[in-house]
């Protein structure tokens, strides 16, 4: 029997942000492929899928209209307005996964991780930052899927954005993928052990 089926520690809610061109889409990539028990949330969006994007895949692409209306009824359990197009999250998709003891890993702005941070969730944030400023244009430019314009909006929200990275309890360096990667299993798995997250510890191990 696996350790964790012995004695089950709770799912949590792993929080992703960077600055457009960190390079957190690839790491969320790998850590999807390697960790088993953990789902990814897809957002909604009122943009318009870029390249090879996939609605349901990437996004669920959505009107404005649509968005709105999914505000009003409650759905979202945060929503933002980023670099000039709206962005949420599922409640109802958070619940199930996290009702099914599943970890959900999101890739959110600084404004919906601060809408987070006031809930009851059990959340853990971490700021992916890459090497230098340099590379962040570099790489939204290599990525050629996006207007000088939208690049330019990008770079400038990258200032506002470094001001949150206080408000995370991670910071990792994006310099070399594999390690990044690493990192973020890493801190995954220290939260896992934390003892306030094994839901039966006090009735497996202590007495009286
Ligand atoms: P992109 O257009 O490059 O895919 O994403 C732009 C920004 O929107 C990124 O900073 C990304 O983290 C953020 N984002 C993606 N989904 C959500 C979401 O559901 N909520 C919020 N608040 N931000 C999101």
């Amino acid at each position: 029997m696996n350790r964790k089926d012995y004695c089950p520690t709770k799912p949590f809610l792993i929080i992703l942000s960077a600055p457009s061109g960190g390079g957190k889409s690839t790491i969320l990539g790998e850590i999807l492929k390697e960790n088993g028990n953990i789902d990814y949330s897809i957002s909604y969006t009122t943009r318009a899928p870029r390249g090879e994007e996939k609605d349901g895949v990437h996004y669920f692409f959505v009107t404005e209209e649509k968005f709105k209306e999914m505000i009003d009824a409650g759905d979202f359990l945060e929503y933002a307005l980023v670099h000039g197009n709206y962005y949420g999250t599922s409640k109802s998709y958070i619940k199930s996964r996290i009702d099914a003891g599943r970890h959900v890993i999101m890739d959110i702005d600084v404004q919906g991780a601060n809408q987070i941070t006031n809930s009851d969730l059990d959340i853990v944030k971490i700021f992916i930052l890459p090497p230098d400023k340099s590379v962040l244009e570099d790489r939204l430019r290599k990525r050629g899927t996006d207007s000088d314009e939208a690049i330019k909006k990008r770079l400038t929200n990258a200032d506002v954005e470094l001001g949150y990275i206080k408000d995370y309890e991670y910071v990792i360096i994006n310099d070399e993928l594999s390690q990044a990667v690493e990192d973020v299993k890493t801190i995954i798995s220290a939260e896992e052990l934390t003892r306030e997250r094994y839901s039966e510890i006090d009735t497996k191990f202590y007495r009286g």
